[in-house]
């Protein structure tokens, strides 16, 4: 990652979002703001060859302070590090790095997956979407394991409420393969956006291919796996 950009930031805030949840709020310290694209990450690292990426789940509006959210179940090192941030702690980081991002001048409708955690890069895509004026048709299909899991669900319940051309589709069990299967739309101008572990992005994109959208316009962001 030669001459990607570097930065430090404090932590200003922690929440936990569920028993294995966790958000961290940053504060821009060196530069002052950090400006990225809704679906972009930071990668921090924790030792010597040690590196774990966190997406941004805030949107680019805020620049100052920027939000990340990590399931830390996994307990390895990037989640140890999570669970160890409090306020004040300094961060060091590279980025924003990544392509998982939407093309506002792409025509066609978007239709998101989210497993679990994945959902952090797609709700600040569709914040960010909001945000900034799009009022186009867009779906989401969220799968989680259980309630617990449906990190966010009250921000995209009150998107839903706020833009009637968004479909909000939290699915709780089953697999992501069924939930794909029964609610993605036409695929017929669609352009797929999946997010989570490697068994989800192939299950979505199988699916969404065999109903006839092509490799390429399904776009994904790989977690793990
Ligand atoms: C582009 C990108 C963006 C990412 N954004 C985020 C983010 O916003 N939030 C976030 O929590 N993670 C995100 N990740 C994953 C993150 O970088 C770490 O891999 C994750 O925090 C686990 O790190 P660890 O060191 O605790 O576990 P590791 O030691 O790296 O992994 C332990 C085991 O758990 C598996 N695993 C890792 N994550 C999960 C998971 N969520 N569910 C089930 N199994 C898992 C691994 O495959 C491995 O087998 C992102 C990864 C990428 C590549």
């Amino acid at each position: 990652m030669a001459g990607t950009p570097e930065g430090r930031a404090v932590v200003v805030a922690t929440r936990s979002l569920g028993a294995d949840v966790i958000e961290a709020d940053l504060r821009m310290d060196d530069p002052p703001a950090l400006s990225f694209r809704a679906g972009q990450w930071v990668s921090v690292p924790l030792a010597p060859k040690t590196v774990r990426v966190y997406s941004m789940a805030s949107t680019p509006r805020s620049t100052s302070v920027v939000t990340l959210c990590a399931d830390v179940a996994p307990a390895g090192p990037g989640s140890r590090w999570f669970r160890g941030l409090v306020p004040g702690a300094e961060v060091s980081f590279k980025g924003p790095l990544g392509g998982f991002v939407v093309d506002r001048a792409d025509p066609r409708r978007p239709f998101f997956v989210a497993e679990e955690v994945g959902i952090v890069p797609i709700r600040s895509m569709l914040l960010d979407l909001h945000e900034t004026g799009f009022e186009g048709d867009a779906t989401l299909v969220y799968w989680a394991r259980d309630r617990d899991w449906l990190i966010y669900d009250d921000d995209f319940l009150d998107l839903a409420r706020r833009a009637p051309r968004f479909s909000y589709c939290p699915v709780v069990g089953g697999t992501v393969s069924d939930a794909v299967t029964r609610l993605v739309p036409d695929v017929n101008g669609l352009v797929a956006y999946v997010a989570g572990g490697a068994a989800t992005i192939n299950a979505a994109r199988e699916v969404l291919m065999a109903r006839g959208l092509d490799r390429k316009s399904v776009k994904w962001e790989k977690f793990y796996g």
